[in-house]
């Protein structure tokens, strides 16, 4: 339906920059209306009193239209932020049905407590659905990040009132046609399209939401927590991004292997992935050999066109986005003295397009820019290391906790260096396997809160006694 006030926005694809679509563009109105929607469906206990065979019907009804419209999901997904065609077939879109069938599985088996008390009562301790949920999406993965949120949100009952990035707002739009033909009632699910400032901090702030749950940046995740602060105090979850190292020890045992894992970890997505692995921790005696085979992975990895089925490296999300890696690359290889290994310019296999080279750089000094900050692009920093305990300090000198590797021969050595690496997920001798059963999210800088897996019920829920004299 249109905005309230009738206005839109153009939605640029990063492929050529041409105008794909023109979007309403959602107001604090339109965030109203859809609260309020929400909130009537929650109360009136339809969806949220079901019983969980009945949300579980619904929801795998959603994942199999999903199936059926899988070419049509993964082209939007491809002309709206880039990805290769062949990833969003093969990841983005199966990624999204399997989140929403694993979630309809799990409902109908959670069961309550019964808490230990005297013989004169019952207390029966289960879990309700807080509400109405507001989750704010980023553009980097639209359709997997929108089904791990609404997929567990769903499942235990809630409304939700989604807000996507103005980057990416089409796959959203086309999932919640989807869950509506597949029967989710009225004013369960809505999405409102628009901006951060007009449609965004609206619905943070807005008194009828009971939570948020947000991936994106520091920067905006903390204004979500002072929009709950000077609003009703909602709960809030916050996935905030990454500059994930992957810690190689000197007695790796392939180091051609661990090259190919970290290629891929960084130059996945061209690198706008909130948990890419975007350090090396390397120690001394393995750099110039590591250097070496991630020159020619990056060499090998040349940008095309994301709608052709060969293509691995895709485009960045926008001109704009492009500008700003671009910066960050230049800056650390001029004024703060990194070496440019490889990469570090523009691409245009699509006139019009926002591509960029695959780049690797070795950092000189851990507390530069190029170390510290997500640059969210396909851009590889290489820090040496004297030892392992020098790795740890390189690994755990940032911000950031979302996500860590290790790479050593030695499995006690790894699990050592695993259990003092501060992040929400270490992979030993391997990088980004994962899987629906294992929780996702991040200490420190990158937030809290935990997507995926049965623990992600409990964000979307709240504990519920229920105490009976006996
Ligand atoms: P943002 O954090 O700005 O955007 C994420 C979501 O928040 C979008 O839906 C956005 O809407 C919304 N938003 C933006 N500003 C506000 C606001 N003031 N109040 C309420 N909502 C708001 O991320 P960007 O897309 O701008 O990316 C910037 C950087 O953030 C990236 O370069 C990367 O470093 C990091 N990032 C991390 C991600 C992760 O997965 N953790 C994902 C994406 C980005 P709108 O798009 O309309 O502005």
């Amino acid at each position: 339906m249109p905005a309230a006030d009738g206005r839109v926005f153009e939605d640029v694809s990063p492929r050529d920059g041409r105008v794909i679509a023109e979007v309403a563009r959602g107001s604090a109105e339109d965030v109203d209306l859809a609260v309020r929607a929400a909130r009537r469906a929650f109360d009136d206990g339809t969806w949220a009193l079901a019983d969980p065979v009945q949300r579980k019907r619904v929801l795998l009804r959603w994942a199999s239209l999903i199936d059926e419209r899988s070419e049509e999901l993964a082209q939007l997904e491809s002309a709206d932020v880039g990805h290769p065609i062949t990833d969003a077939r093969n990841v983005d879109v199966p990624n999204a049905r399997n989140c929403i069938a694993w979630y309809a599985e799990a409902i109908d088996k959670v069961y309550g407590e019964i808490a230990p008390t005297g013989a004169d009562a019952l207390a029966l301790v289960g879990r309700e659905p807080l509400g109405v949920i507001g989750a704010v999406i980023p553009w980097n993965y639209p359709l997997i990040i929108t089904a791990w949120k609404l997929a567990p949100a769903l499942a235990t009952g809630n409304s939700v009132v989604l807000k996507p990035a103005e980057q990416s707002p089409l796959s959203a739009l086309a999932l919640a046609e989807l869950g509506a033909e597949a029967g989710l009632p009225d004013g369960v699910l809505n999405v409102v399209p628009g901006f951060g400032e007009e449609a965004g901090e609206p619905l943070g702030r807005h008194v009828l939401v009971d939570k948020i749950t947000f991936t994106g940046s520091v920067d905006v995740g903390r204004r979500f927590l002072r929009y709950a602060g000077e609003s009703n105090g909602k709960a809030v979850s916050l996935e905030l991004g990454g500059k994930s190292p992957h810690v190689v020890l000197a007695d790796v045992e392939d180091l051609d292997r661990a090259a190919d894992a970290i290629g891929w970890g960084i130059f996945y997505n061209a690198g706008q992935t909130c948990h890419a692995g975007s350090r090396v921790v390397v120690e001394r005696s393995l750099v110039e050999p590591l250097a070496e085979r991630l020159v020619a992975f990056a060499r090998e990895m040349v940008p095309g066109d994301p709608a052709e089925a060969s293509t691995t490296l895709g485009a960045l999300v926008s001109g704009e986005h492009l500008d700003g890696v671009m910066a960050r690359v230049s800056r650390a290889a001029g004024g703060d003295g990194a070496r440019l290994l490889v990469g570090g310019s523009r691409a245009e296999p699509v006139p019009g397009g926002a591509y960029m080279e695959p780049t690797v750089l070795e950092a000189l000094d851990a507390a530069d820019p190029i170390v510290q900050e997500e640059v969210f692009g396909p851009v590889l920093a290489i820090q040496q290391a004297d030892d392992a305990e020098h790795a740890i300090a390189l690994a755990n000198g940032t911000g950031y906790g979302l996500a860590a590797a290790v790479w050593s021969s030695n499995i006690t050595t790894a699990h050592r260096v695993a259990r003092r690496l501060r992040a929400g997920t270490v992979w030993i001798n391997t990088f980004d396997i994962s899987s629906l059963a294992t929780p996702f999210g991040g200490v420190k800088d990158s937030g809290h809160g935990r997507d995926r897996s049965l623990h992600a019920l409990d964000a979307y829920t709240h504990l519920k006694t229920t105490w009976v004299a006996l």
